[in-house]
């Protein structure tokens, strides 16, 4: 539905730049091992860890998610169906717990894909762009 979409990637678990490969090694986010990655897509090769600390910026992306989690919660729960905003807050904190593995997988596809340009299957490819395939990220 979304293919030709960066959100594909983002929701689907998948390479952001193929569209194939998964970008982390576990499907579910409520997995033991829900934040191990690969070092690069199993399908295309695009390195997944392009320079150290690349991911230490997801944490805003991940605060965006709260924060859009939070703020859409609190008027559906508390504006609009007039729950008291202690029960509210009560139930918050144990959703954002829950949701933390969720936003973390999230935050980084995110974020890695603002990075990549989706380079999928369907369009043509010339010899010099299956040689930046190898190279890793191809817009930074
Ligand atoms: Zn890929």
């Amino acid at each position: 539905m979304f293919y030709n979409s960066r959100f594909y990637s983002i929701i689907h678990n998948k390479c952001p730049r193929c569209h194939e490969g998964d970008f982390f090694v576990t499907k579910s986010a409520f997995s033991r091992h829900f934040d191990d990655m690969p070092d690069h897509c199993p399908h295309c090769g695009l390195n997944y860890m392009p320079e150290p600390g690349f991911y230490w910026a997801s944490m805003f992306v991940s605060y965006a998610f709260y924060a859009t989690w939070t703020l859409t919660t609190f008027f559906i729960v508390v504006a609009w169906l007039n729950v008291d905003l202690n029960h509210y807050l009560s139930g918050l904190i144990p959703t954002l717990i829950l949701l933390t593995p969720l936003f973390f997988r999230m935050a980084r596809r995110t974020w890695l894909t603002l990075f990549v340009k989706p380079h999928l299957a369907t369009a043509e490819r010339t010899e010099n762009e299956s040689s930046h395939r190898k190279s890793g990220v191809n817009s930074l």
